[in-house]
């Protein structure tokens, strides 16, 4: 049993939907005080209305990931609503494809600008606060594409997700003396409302490829990262948990048949 979070204040960030909403909502459910942050301050309230509705303690802001101003604000809002900072889930990310002959250099600059640039502030933004708790945590949102494994059309997403994991372990060594971690979770591919909406035939034809046969939920990468943030996680960190079904493990699709 993991000691409660209950009463942490927590900052999610790219949390209206997908993968960060389903984060929020564990970290709601176990009574963290959650600010949930995306650029469309609308949806972001939404998002922590229906985690209000379901017994939660949560609320929106209106914040880009890219801009440390916007950032700061965001962290500034977590500390006067829910009195300090404990932990920040850096999840916010983007994945628009294009091959490398297609793509031009403000597509590359763009997404990381987001994704890894993005994970860099939001650090930056959230330590003077996270550095006043009792135990800081930061939790990011990398992927297997990059780290792991690759996919055409996102060498630039797959940089930018390997990048975070490079940025994550110097960090460690930064931020551990003031007792803060930081770790992250590696999805393979999970169920979100974009992935919806490309069909029953697209997700299992994915869910082909995944050992477990499914396709991952967005709260089983919340799961991950509330026990990255747990008390009990306390001596880990500069790491990745890899949530994937067993994605990566088959050395081929005759192994993956095989089984
Ligand atoms: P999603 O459903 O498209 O949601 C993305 C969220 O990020 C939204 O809340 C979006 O809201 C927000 N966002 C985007 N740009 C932002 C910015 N500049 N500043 C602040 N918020 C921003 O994405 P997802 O599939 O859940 O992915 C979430 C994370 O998981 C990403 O880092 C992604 O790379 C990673 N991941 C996803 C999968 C997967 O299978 N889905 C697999 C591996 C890794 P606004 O547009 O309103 O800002």
């Amino acid at each position: 049993m993991l000691t409660s979070i209950e009463g942490k204040s927590v900052l999610v960030t790219g949390a209206s939907k997908g993968i960060g909403k389903g984060i929020a909502r564990v970290f709601a459910k176990a009574g963290g005080k959650v600010l949930v942050v995306s650029r469309n301050g609308d949806e972001a309230e939404a998002a922590a209305e229906e985690m209000r509705a379901a017994g939660g303690v949560a609320s929106g802001f209106s914040a880009d990931v890219s801009d440390l101003a916007s950032m700061e604000a965001a962290a500034a809002a977590a500390g006067e609503r829910h009195g300090g900072l404990d932990m920040l889930c850096a999840n916010a990310g983007i994945f628009p494809s294009a091959k490398i002959e297609d793509m031009d250099v403000a597509e590359w600059d763009g997404l990381m600008a987001t994704n890894l640039k993005g994970a860099f502030i939001s650090v930056k933004a959230c330590l003077p606060l996270l550095k006043g708790s009792e135990c800081g945590r930061i939790v990011l949102t990398s992927s297997i594409t990059g780290p792991i494994t690759g996919f055409p059309g996102w060498t630039h997403y797959g940089a930018s997700k390997a990048g975070q994991l490079g940025f994550m372990r110097t960090a460690a060594m930064e931020v551990a003396k003031y007792g803060i971690t930081i770790n992250a979770v590696l999805p393979g591919n999970i169920e979100t409302e974009g992935l919806a909406e490309l069909g029953q035939d697209y997700k299992d034809g994915m869910a082909a490829s995944i050992p477990l046969g499914k396709l991952g939920q967005v709260e089983d990468i919340g799961y991950a990262a509330l026990f990255l943030a747990s008390k009990e996680a306390g001596f880990i960190t500069g790491t990745t948990i890899v949530v994937d079904g067993g994605q990566i493990i088959p050395e081929s699709l005759e192994a993956l048949q095989e089984a």
